[in-house]
């Protein structure tokens, strides 16, 4: 028998390789494992990915040890990555290789015992007789082991080998278990309900009967009961009530004397009778003459009042006050912070903001008011100051019905594969396309999904586009599914990541958030993934990370076919294509009206917080849990106009008024501004209109040293205009702003205002985006200049102003999808203004107010957006009517590259005419956008075809050209 491997080493390596399978493996050998063999002169890893009967080739060499008994891929992983393989142009141990933690060569060990048949004779060397010695001591050890006992220089290495020969000693190869435990931290959590905490105050501090009548009081079904019962019954005196009542805890009324009218005021003497009508009163004491009176002729009567005692502080404030009467004051900060938390709470936290020590918390476990846990770590600015409900809450109306829609495919889908197994795609409910605006319930639509899953035994994938910006989504997850989550970022060290795949191979949690990477977490019975912002470019796999440039769309949808796992995308603003597909009846289209929605307790938290009057409010058919605030108005300024009325500035007139107007209200404001800012596009100041290619209507740009203007897409060049080909105008400005200077602008206009800056300058640190966010959340800056980044982002509740400085800036870039990106951005920094207590507005301004894409974010009318962009992609026979493919060939002498890339586009244009591939289209080559990279030379050619998976295999591209099928971006 032989196995089919794919060598597990750096280099892509084409084709799989085959070796024997030796008697004493033939039992244990399974596919997906990891063994060791011989690769050339070397040793390497390989993975079984199938066994076979008759071996293509005439010799093979043996499989020489296997490394672990637990597979290292699962099956569905070798099917999907040779689905990977063949649609991205990949070799397979390449595709595999992300299904592995990096440097997984490192975390194997050897282990080594004693061979019990060994007869005990032979001559040994030092070492072997110092090996020996040791593990007839200590029964089998690792490699590691020995290397501590007998340090490295031992030569330890060769003896085990050299007896491992003679039969003397046995060896194998086995991973490490994970030795790193995943970065926790002590929490504690309150587990009490607050009537509890009132029953255990008196333990919790002295002994005062001060407290005791405070107590008494707000625990009386009387508010006014007399002061001889509350005296009688916790034993306090006159003096205790006087203290009570000089710190203004209590209010006393003394006892007194009320007169009540008896007579009718017409029988009264007429000088008494205005002091009569105002009755009954207490009598004054001690009481006079006219008084006297009025009783002696029986006109009133006298009913004595005894002395009462009310709490003159508000009912909220009465449990601190008894814990401090107390002088307990550390645990109440204790159980009011974990309070307010509602979620577990850093232990180190609780000690620096309240004062306490370890004491203090063990005597609240034992009253069982807290409970004391571990959490793995992970920082979010807005930990514990925001709401996050752990229980599911009612559905609204529209959550009911997109939920019930996709249950009903979940069951499905489970079903075709439970009857047809592995291959059950028929059947299967296809993928879902979840529509709906930030903050439309989407997140607790995934967490149903994945909740049922959960209980039908499977595992989810939750993909976000970065998570680093989306702290409350992880937070949400971890919260809803305790124990259950595993969080993959981009700060995880190899070995936290070796960790975390462990884990999942052995079942240790059934949740996984995290980037696209994600995807390749080996669960045993997956059910279902999520792609939050399907439409998010982060999704596509990149040069410099080596190929397959996959996107994490696509294969999720692959591992959906070969698991049965329910693939559910979502997004405000789908991707075009996806949508395209959507509507065709690819996928399942399932919206949530445009409307934006927050949890009760989370609002009215903030609000608290924030002493504002939230704008939030109730709608009719929803659950009480679900507030709603109408999506912000927009206001596109045309800066064509500015510029007529002598307003050169930055700011519109419009955007100016408003910011004044935020900042003197104490409120927090966004402006926004591409990443790209220092693109330079051409733009005329006059009309607006970019010039652009006549040949592909993509945007010219400007090359400042070869004075060129240039097309991106087919390599068209033209000289600079001096005026524009439209209007006539010689006003031609191109385009280059960038955040430093809009700060500086900000700063010199409003001398007061605090800014933070916040692009990838700002944030090269590990830490920073924590840090900016942390500091704009707290208003240590009333204004926040930022690129896109910001565009995902959380809700800021106090931030009512959004400002888009150009929206011109993500138009004029030279891509084909520059619409759609400036659309999706513009959306989604209006989603920032839209979900703040206060509401908010956003001000956009342009010179191209007529841009479709501008109009239709104005509106928030991503169907109109949709109808004007798929209009355009018919036009010039893009996606989704064409594919495309990127070939890039990086070279640091520009003329070799050139020369290597025209010869490359004449070939593929003889395939084509061969062919006769009339839908195939052969465009460039031509220096990219982003020509020079690191100093190197890009060149890149484009090609507009129906396959582009099926043209490449027919005519292989060479080593090393990169080759980016559906590219997300061809800049
Ligand atoms: P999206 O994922 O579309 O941005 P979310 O699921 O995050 O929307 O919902 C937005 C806010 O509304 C969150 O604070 C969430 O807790 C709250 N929310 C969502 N659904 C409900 C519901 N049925 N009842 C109460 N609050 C809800
Ligand atoms: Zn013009
Ligand atoms: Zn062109």
């Amino acid at each position: 028998m032989f196995a089919e491997l794919a060598i597990n080493v750096e280099v892509p390596l084409e084709g799989t390789f085959h070796y024997d399978v030796p008697r004493d493996l033939a039992a244990k050998l399974q596919v997906g494992q990891l063994v060791e063999v011989e690769f050339g002169r070397r040793l390497a890893q390989g993975i079984v990915i199938a066994f076979v009967e008759e071996a293509p080739v005439e010799e093979t060499k043996p499989i020489i040890a296997l490394i672990d008994e637990v597979p290292v891929v699962r099956p569905w992983q070798i099917k999907l990555a040779q689905w990977m393989s063949e649609a991205y142009l990949t070799p397979l141990n390449a595709c595999l290789r992300l299904m592995l933690p990096p440097g997984l060569t490192r975390w194997a060990d050897v282990v080594v015992d004693l061979n019990p048949r060994w007869d005990g004779n032979g001559r040994l060397t030092d070492t072997q007789k110092q090996l020996v010695e040791l593990l007839r001591e200590k029964g089998d050890l690792r490699g590691r082991q020995i290397n501590r006992l007998l340090g490295a220089k031992s030569n330890w290495k060769t003896a085990v080998n050299q007896l491992a020969q003679r039969d003397i000693v046995r060896k194998a190869t086995v991973l490490d278990p994970p030795r790193i435990r995943p970065k926790q931290v002590r929490t504690a959590e309150l587990i009490a309900s607050e009537q509890r905490i009132w029953q255990v105050v008196a333990q919790l501090g002295k002994r005062s009967k001060k407290a005791d009548v405070v107590q008494f009081l707000a625990q009386s079904k009387d508010p006014l009961p007399e002061e001889t019962a509350v005296l009688a019954v916790t034993g306090a005196s006159e003096s205790h009530l006087a203290a009570l009542e000089a710190d203004h805890l209590i209010s006393r009324t003394p006892a007194q004397t009320i007169a009540i009218p008896l007579a009718d005021p017409s029988d009264v003497d007429p000088t008494l009778r205005p002091l009569f009508t105002q009755l009954p009163a207490p009598l004054p004491t001690p009481h006079a003459p006219p008084w006297d009176d009025l009783i002696a002729q029986n006109q009133i009567h006298l009913l004595p009042e005894p002395a009462t005692v009310g709490l003159a502080v508000p009912p909220k404030q009465v449990l601190a006050e008894l814990f401090a009467l107390r002088g307990a004051q550390t645990y109440w900060r204790l159980l009011h912070m974990l309070q307010q938390a509602a979620q577990p709470v850093e232990i180190s936290q609780l000690y620096a903001e309240a004062g306490a020590n370890l004491n203090h918390l063990k005597k609240l476990v034992k009253l069982d008011l807290i409970r004391l846990g571990d959490q793995e770590v992970w920082r979010d600015p807005l930990a514990d100051r925001d709401f996050v409900p752990a229980e599911p809450p009612p559905l609204t109306r529209d959550q009911a019905r997109v939920w019930g829609r996709l249950k009903v495919g979940m069951i499905e889908t489970q079903d075709a594969f439970a009857r047809d197994g592995a291959e059950g795609g028929e059947g299967a409910a296809p993928p879902v396309l979840l529509h709906g605006v930030t903050g439309s319930g989407k997140t607790e639509i995934y967490m149903r999904a994945i909740d049922f899953a959960l209980r039908s035994g499977q595992q989810a994938m939750v993909l976000v586009p970065e998570i680093a910006l989306t702290p409350q989504t992880v937070r949400r997850f971890a919260a809803r599914f305790p124990g259950r989550v595993a969080v993959m970022h981009s700060r995880l060290s190899d070995g936290e990541r070796y960790d975390t795949w462990r884990r999942a191979r052995q079942g240790l949690f059934d949740i996984v958030v995290g980037p696209r990477s994600a995807l390749f977490m080996p669960f045993a019975n997956l059910g279902v993934i999520v792609l939050d912002e399907e439409h998010d470019p982060s999704y596509k796999q990149t040069p410099p990370v080596p190929a397959p440039y996959y996107h994490a769309r696509e294969v999720a949808m692959a591992a959906g076919r070969v698991t049965g796992a329910t693939v559910i995308m979502g997004s405000a603003t789908p991707d075009v294509v996806t949508y395209h597909l959507a509507r065709g009846g690819r996928y399942q289209l399932l919206e949530l009206p445009k409307r934006v929605m927050g949890h009760r307790q989370r609002i009215e938290g903030q609000a608290l917080r924030l002493q504002i009057e939230s704008a939030y409010r109730q709608t009719a058919v929803d659950p009480d849990d679900a507030l709603t605030i109408p999506l912000p108005p927009i206001q596109v300024v045309d800066l064509r106009h500015e510029l007529r009325a002598g307003n050169r500035s930055i700011f519109s007139r419009a955007l100016e008024k408003a910011l004044t107007e935020t900042l003197d209200r104490g409120e927090q404001a966004i402006l926004f501004l591409n990443r790209r800012g220092t693109a330079t596009f051409v733009i005329c100041r006059d009309c607006g209109h970019v010039l652009t290619c006549p040949r592909c209507d993509m945007p010219l740009t400007y090359h400042r040293p070869r004075m060129l203007l240039a097309c991106h897409h087919c390599g068209r060049q033209e000289p600079p205009h001096s005026d524009c080909p439209q209007c006539g105008s010689k006003r031609i400005r191109y385009f280059g702003l960038g955040t430093e200077k809009v700060e500086e602008e900000v700063q010199q206009r409003w001398p007061n205002a605090r800014i933070t800056r916040w692009d990838t300058d700002t944030t090269a640190g590990r830490d920073t985006h924590e840090t900016l966010l942390a500091s704009f959340i707290n208003q240590e800056a009333d204004v926040l200049v930022g690129t896109q980044m910001i565009a995902k982002g959380l809700d800021l509740p106090l931030v009512t102003l959004v400002g888009v400085i150009s929206a011109d800036v993500s138009l004029g870039l030279p891509d084909y999808r520059t619409g759609e990106r400036a659309f999706q951005l513009l959306a989604q920094v209006a989603g920032r203004a839209g979900r703040g207590l206060l509401g908010g507005r956003v001000i956009i301004q342009t010179y191209q107010p007529e841009h479709y894409a501008v109009r239709a974010a104005a509106e928030h009318d991503y169907a109109s957006f949709y109808i004007d962009e798929i209009r355009f992609r018919t036009q010039h026979s893009l996606p989704p009517f064409r594919r495309m493919a990127k070939l890039v060939l990086v070279d640091p002498v520009n003329e070799r590259g050139k020369f290597a890339a025209e010869q490359l586009a004449r070939g593929l244009r003889q395939h084509v005419r061969e062919k006769a591939l009339s839908a195939t289209e052969v465009l460039g080559p031509t220096p990219p956008f982003f020509s020079r990279v690191d100093g190197r030379f890009r060149w890149q050619i484009l090609l507009r075809t129906p396959n582009p998976t099926r043209l490449l295999s027919d005519f292989p591209i060479p080593h090393p050209w990169q080759v980016d099928i559906d590219p997300v971006s061809i800049l």
